[in-house]
């Protein structure tokens, strides 16, 4: 198949893009290889500038949930559009969006939107310095919570992918409030939080910027607890996780409340939106209810905002059903799949990883042992093959409620003949 028209973007990228594109990752350093453009979505399709259609597992990194090109979706932008596409004044949809959020997760009685989950970072943090009085902050290594100075410390997806364990440009003092903490370690963050007493422990609920490393069990218990023994708050990451994992979240699944929960991704329904929630005690800290300071030009835009409640719309127990079902069928795929190989297949209803390595993989310094290069042949022929996965191993897959056993099929035999391939590799080279 050609790729001519990507390769021929891609030179004219470089010369006003940094690296060619507008975000790290997609530039498939990771996997050895140039990016493909995207010409267009239709379902859980897209189909690249030379005209290749691949199964599409990327899904723009999780906001697509039900898929591209949604014809509800694109009918509720296409009707907001039409009325104006901002105003720099409150509307309707935002206060029925706010609404519903809180239906579906009671820790966000409260909703202050954005227009990405890193300024929902920014947002939560600077709440829970002025709401505690404290400055350090507990994350974990291997989370990413957008590209914020303070949370970028031995961070995932786009850092853990490029070996980057900090950021140039970050300063001393801003990286020296944020303690980091390897995941899963329940002795590592007693110790941090009674050390530090910080204003506010920050995780994502369902670990996926590292590839998918669930919470062991009772660990986001013990973050509750530990959060509120100490004075912390906890700040939940469900930027990826909030309406994908369950209606209400992980936070749902596990039956933890927490203080401040970030959200984005299907939040947007594909256009860009984040929103930290959380008790009105809290969020009327916020200006102009109260006095720290936080806004947006394009907060809550009237398409960002009817794209996202036409996508919740459709996130009804069906759906879940849907993307759970979806999910198994290709975790149980690819794992037949690799039968024979050292790799582990670690998956959550609505996302998945595959781990080159016996796994399990419970921290970044597990995910970073795994056979990366290994990983980058298998995706590079997958995309040969049609079927387009997240370009690095520090990300999930992203079924969508267009994915059909049909297209897990065709995702399984690529990834037979990906696995073949790499099997021949290794007997040439032995
Ligand atoms: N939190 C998590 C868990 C994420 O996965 C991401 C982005 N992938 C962010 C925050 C940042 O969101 P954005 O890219 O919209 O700034």
């Amino acid at each position: 198949m050609s790729e001519a028209r990507s390769a021929e973007l891609f030179a004219r990228a470089g010369a006003v893009l940094p690296g060619g594109v507008n975000s790290p990752v997609r530039a498939m350093r990771a996997i050895g290889r140039d990016p493909l453009f995207i010409a267009r979505g239709e379902g859980a399709e897209i189909v690249d500038a030379d005209g290749n259609r691949y199964v599409d597992w990327v899904c723009s990194w999780g906001p697509l949930v039900a898929g591209h090109a949604h014809p509800a979706v694109l009918d509720a932008v296409i009707a907001a559009a039409r009325l104006g596409t901002t105003f720099g004044a409150p509307t309707e949809g935002e206060v029925e969006l706010a609404e519903e959020v809180r239906r579906r997760m009671p820790a966000a009685a409260m909703l202050r939107m954005t227009s990405s989950g890193t300024e929902a970072s920014m947002t939560a943090i600077r709440l829970a310095r002025a709401a505690t009085g404290r400055e350090a902050i507990v994350k974990f290594a291997g989370a990413y919570h957008g590209h914020a100075d303070g949370l970028l410390a031995d961070a995932g997806s786009g850092l853990a992918t490029a070996g980057i364990p900090a950021s140039p440009g970050v300063p001393q003092a801003v990286a020296a409030k944020t303690v980091t903490i390897p995941w899963n370690d329940p002795a590592a963050l007693g110790e941090a939080v009674e050390r530090h007493r910080p204003a506010a422990i920050i995780a994502e609920g369902l670990p996926a910027n590292m590839g998918l490393v669930p919470p062991a069990d009772g660990f986001l218990e013990l973050l509750r607890e530990h959060a509120s023994s100490s004075g912390a708050l906890l700040v939940l990451d469900e930027v990826i996780s909030g309406f994908r994992v369950a209606r209400g979240g992980v936070q749902e699944l596990a039956g933890v409340v927490p203080d401040l929960v970030l959200l984005g991704k299907i939040l947007g329904g594909g256009l860009p939106a984040g929103a930290v929630g959380g008790s009105p005690e809290l969020m009327q800290l916020l200006a102009p209810a109260g006095d720290v300071y936080q806004a947006g030009t394009l907060s809550g835009n009237p398409l960002a905002v009817a794209a996202g409640r036409a996508t919740l719309e459709l996130l009804d127990d069906g759906a879940y059903e849907h993307l759970a079902r979806i999910t198994a069928l290709l975790a149980d795929g690819l794992r037949a799949a690799a039968a024979g190989h050292p790799v582990c297949v670690q998956s959550a209803p609505g996302l998945l990883t595959v781990f080159f390595s016996e796994g399990p993989v419970r921290s970044l310094e597990q995910a970073k042992a795994c056979d990366l290069g290994a990983h980058a042949t298998w995706c590079r022929a997958l995309l040969a093959s049609g079927v387009y996965p997240p370009p690095s191993q520090f990300e999930a897959w992203f079924p969508s409620l267009a994915h059909t056993p049909e297209h897990v099929e065709r995702t399984v035999s690529a990834a037979e003949t990906a696995f073949a391939g790499l099997s021949r590799a290794r007997r040439g080279a032995a």
